[in-house]
């Protein structure tokens, strides 16, 4: 399948920026890039799509959701509101527990569902592609039963979908060790197995793992072939980001309380660090110092963390715009940080940007300005969004 597309006034790559563009697609990548003027004789013959002056940038990625669970947590995000404290409301088997019982009463269909029509969401506000995680199982069989139901928009939805298995928190009434060894043990080799994830990640923190059973769990994940993932300093400082880069970690995600050593690591080791704007500003937490991490050399992704507790968040357009105002990147690095950067969190270099050899996955933006997407708040003007050269809404 051959294609050509013209009439793009502006179109970030998203490294470059160029005016009066071109594309030209075969069989779902993209073939050449340039300017209108300088399309090759070669492709002025192919069928064309011209889209009438408006901006482009890359299909956005984003690379840290939890987008499958029952139930929603509208009551304690009005607590919390009210000045009730995340940690307190977890201990006391609310949180991350209460989705837990939510998820457990929904069957797989409707788990399937429910996540379909949250996908939809961000496909219409142009992420191509998501990263899926497990986590609101916990018991064995409960964990598979969500990564069936991702395989399943993997295997339906328009979007690419990466599958992440998480531990999240010990199940009330186990103990720790059992925990840890059931999941290193008996969890890992059958997702190994049965390729139900690419990926394992753990919450390492104050109220969910140590340090210790952190390692225990990346270590069996790697064993298995798997990479590796991780929750890191959000609501304590645990030493997770350092761990992530001693492992070789894909990621080290939140990292509200990292320190400039944290960010060293990070930058020496090639593991990108993931800030997720909704979970810092929702609980009201420290911003993480996206500008810092940056200019120390860290490759900086922004993320939804799409979650129904600390957050209910489904823009990725406002994921940036926080980013740039409270962790002070510009518009080209924001948007950089959810495309071309955010692909590497999970291991593709061939997504997030518009680039000979990459999968065609663009947005078109309803302006002739494509950052016009980062200045509007709250009113986003998408035209249409393009999976692997082929309209996907
Ligand atoms: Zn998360």
């Amino acid at each position: 399948m051959k294609q050509v597309f013209t009439g793009i006034s502006e179109l970030f790559t998203p490294k470059e920026r160029l005016e009066q563009a071109a594309l030209a697609v075969q069989d779902g990548r993209f073939v050449w890039v340039g300017t209108e003027s300088s399309l090759p004789d070669d492709y002025r013959s192919w069928p064309r799509t011209d889209l009438g002056g408006r901006g482009v940038v890359p299909g956005l990625v984003d690379a840290h959701t939890h987008l499958v669970y029952g139930g929603e947590r509208l009551a304690e995000y009005l607590q919390r509101a009210r000045g009730e404290n995340y940690e307190a409301i977890l201990a006391a088997g609310g949180g991350i527990y209460a989705t837990v019982r939510a998820t457990d009463a929904a069957s797989e269909e409707e788990l399937y569902e429910l996540a379909r029509a949250r996908a939809h969401i961000f496909l219409a506000q142009g992420v191509t592609t998501l990263e899926i995680k497990s986590g609101y199982g916990l018991l064995p069989e409960a964990e598979l039963k969500m990564l069936r139901v991702i395989r399943r928009l993997g295997e339906t939805l328009p979007q690419r979908i990466f599958p992440t298995l998480l531990a999240h928190v010990v199940p009330q009434g186990w103990e720790r060790e059992k925990y840890v060894q059931m999941f290193t043990d008996e969890l890992i080799p059958e997702v190994a197995r049965t390729g139900l994830a690419e990926a394992v990640d753990v919450f390492c923190d104050q109220g969910a793992f140590t340090l210790e059973e952190t390692r225990a769990i990346l270590e069996a994940a790697l064993v298995h072939g798997l990479r590796v993932k991780l929750h890191a300093e959000q609501l304590a400082h645990t030493g997770a980001t350092r761990l992530a880069a001693e492992l070789g970690a894909l990621s080290a995600d939140h990292l509200e309380q990292a320190t400039p050593e944290d960010w060293q690591a990070l930058a020496q080791s090639g593991t990108v660090g993931t800030v997720l704007p909704g979970a810092a500003v929702i609980l009201r937490k420290p911003f993480p110092n996206a500008r810092a991490m940056w200019d120390a050399g860290v490759k900086v992704v922004i993320a939804s963390d799409h979650n129904p507790g600390s957050s209910p968040l489904f823009s990725p357009w406002l994921a940036m715009q926080l980013t740039m105002s409270l962790g002070n990147l510009s518009a080209e690095e924001a948007l950089l940080a959810h495309s071309e950067n955010a692909a590497l969190a999970l291991g593709r270099k061939d997504l997030g940007k518009i680039a000979v050899g990459a999968r065609a996955d663009f947005v078109v933006v309803a302006s002739a300005h494509a950052l016009e997407a980062l200045y509007r708040w709250g009113h986003l003007p998408i035209h249409s969004v393009f999976v692997a050269g082929a309209p996907a809404l």
